[in-house]
């Protein structure tokens, strides 16, 4: 079983490809939103706290982005212990997820930052999302109602499309000039043989 990586920056249309390659049979795991979810596991939350502080949840439930975001801005220490405890989560989750489905002849693993961080050795191939900076960002004001600073600062949290070509198997190129659902079908027949 091959396991391919998924990523593109913010907007760039991952996710929507993502659903496409379902809709195909391939079964994918969005590691971003398993992190996000990973939060909230009962062995999780504790640690996070012990770290952060009780206030990373408001009312217990709700993750307190603002706060966690004011704790780890300055503390690269703090943020690197927190990027440990969740990816080692990740790693478990999708360990698992890949067992499950050990039987496909491939399955896909959607992240924004796999080349970030340093998880191409986790991989076989990589299919990198490419969109212009101004599509990316109107999708994402339309999508999240973020503003174009908040964008700003989360690409460059992101390494250039330019990098991320450099390691990749396949680029679709999702400008909304040419029809996704073609491409995707050559790339999925080329895995199943
Ligand atoms: P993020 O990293 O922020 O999660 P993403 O790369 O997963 O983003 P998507 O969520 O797939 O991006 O796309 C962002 C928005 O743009 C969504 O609302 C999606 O519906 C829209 N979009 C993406 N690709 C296209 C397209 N080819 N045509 C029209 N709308 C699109």
């Amino acid at each position: 079983m091959m396991i391919i990586g998924l990523t593109g920056g913010i907007g760039s249309g991952k996710s929507t490809i993502a659903r496409i390659f379902e809709m195909l049979g391939v079964k994918v795991y969005y590691a971003d939103e398993r992190a996000k979810a990973s939060y909230f596991l009962s062995h999780v939350k504790p640690k996070i706290e012990i770290l952060l502080g009780k206030e990373s949840y408001i009312n217990g439930s709700i993750l307190n982005k603002k706060y966690i975001a004011q704790k780890i801005f300055s503390d690269d220490e703090l943020l690197k212990k927190l990027n440990e405890i969740i990816h080692a989560e990740v790693k478990n989750d999708f360990y698992l997820f890949a067992e499950k489905y050990k039987k496909e002849k491939y399955i896909i693993k959607e992240s924004a930052l796999l080349v970030e961080a340093n998880l191409l050795s986790t991989i076989n191939k990589l299919l990198l999302v490419t969109s212009d900076i101004k599509l990316r960002e109107e999708r994402i004001i339309k999508r999240d109602g973020l503003t174009k600073e908040e964008i700003n600062k989360r690409i460059e949290k992101q390494l250039p499309d330019a990098e991320k070509i450099k390691h990749a198997d396949w680029i679709i190129d999702n400008n909304e000039q040419e029809l996704l659902i073609p491409h995707i079908i050559e790339i999925h027949k080329s895995l199943v043989g």
